[in-house]
């Protein structure tokens, strides 16, 4: 289904600039209107943020592709995603053959992405929890990936990365970001590319924004 506008899909992200061909592929691959509510499935294809509950976002197909280009997994490589959402972005990621782990705070969100991971038959780790701390037991992760708008780089996370893994995160208030792209040279140190204007919802939690 829909298979005519996820290639419109696809030449939309190549015209702004994603030339990664893996990550174009996962937009094949990947059905995103399964990841939405029946009611909106009609707008999947286009690039735009869509409404998933709780007042939450499953984020804009270009902000996607260009993060997934950003950390650039590797086939094997374990990721660590923090704001599962609807899983669309996990999903883009396991399809590119990458081991992935994702945490999400809202129970509900958690309990329909996994949901969808089981009856996709993708073989994602999910958890429900703060992701500001991280998920020590599998770390260090060949990169994580953060979904949501961040005051700062949490602490655990810039620890549970490997060296030479990339941390993506969009940091900056509550409504506009700069997305940051840290890739870690030595225990102590990172470099750091910036790119600006995103908008995500916000990072809630012990080393993100008080909140409910
Ligand atoms: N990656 C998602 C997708 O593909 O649909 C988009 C995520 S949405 C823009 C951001 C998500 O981050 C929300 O579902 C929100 O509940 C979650 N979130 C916010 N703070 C969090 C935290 N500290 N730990 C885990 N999830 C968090």
């Amino acid at each position: 289904m829909f298979e005519a506008e996820r290639e419109e899909l696809v030449e939309i992200l190549k015209q702004r600039g994603i030339t990664n061909q893996r990550v174009l592929d996962a937009f094949i691959k990947v059905e995103r209107h399964l990841f939405l509510p029946e009611i909106m499935q009609q707008h999947a294809y286009k690039d735009v943020a869509l409404p998933i509950g709780l007042g939450q976002t499953i984020s804009q197909p270009y902000t996607v592709a260009f993060m997934t280009q950003a950390l650039d997994p590797q086939p094997q490589n374990r990721i660590l995603e923090i704001g599962t959402g609807s899983g669309y972005q996990a999903a883009i990621i396991y399809e590119m053959g990458v081991r992935v782990f994702t945490i999400e705070r809202h129970l509900e969100l958690y309990n329909s992405a996994m949901k969808i991971f089981d009856k996709l038959n993708l073989k994602i780790a999910t958890r429900c929890g703060d992701g500001t701390i991280g998920w020590e037991e599998f770390s260090p992760y060949d990169g994580i990936i953060v979904t949501a708008g961040a005051p700062i780089v949490p602490t655990n996370l810039k620890k549970q990365l490997a060296v030479g893994g990339k941390l993506v995160i969009p940091i900056g208030d509550k409504k506009i970001q700069t997305l940051n792209i840290l890739t870690k040279i030595s225990e102590e140190k990172f470099i750091t590319r910036e790119v600006p204007y995103f908008a995500f919802v916000p990072l809630i939690g012990k080393e993100g924004w008080n909140g409910k």
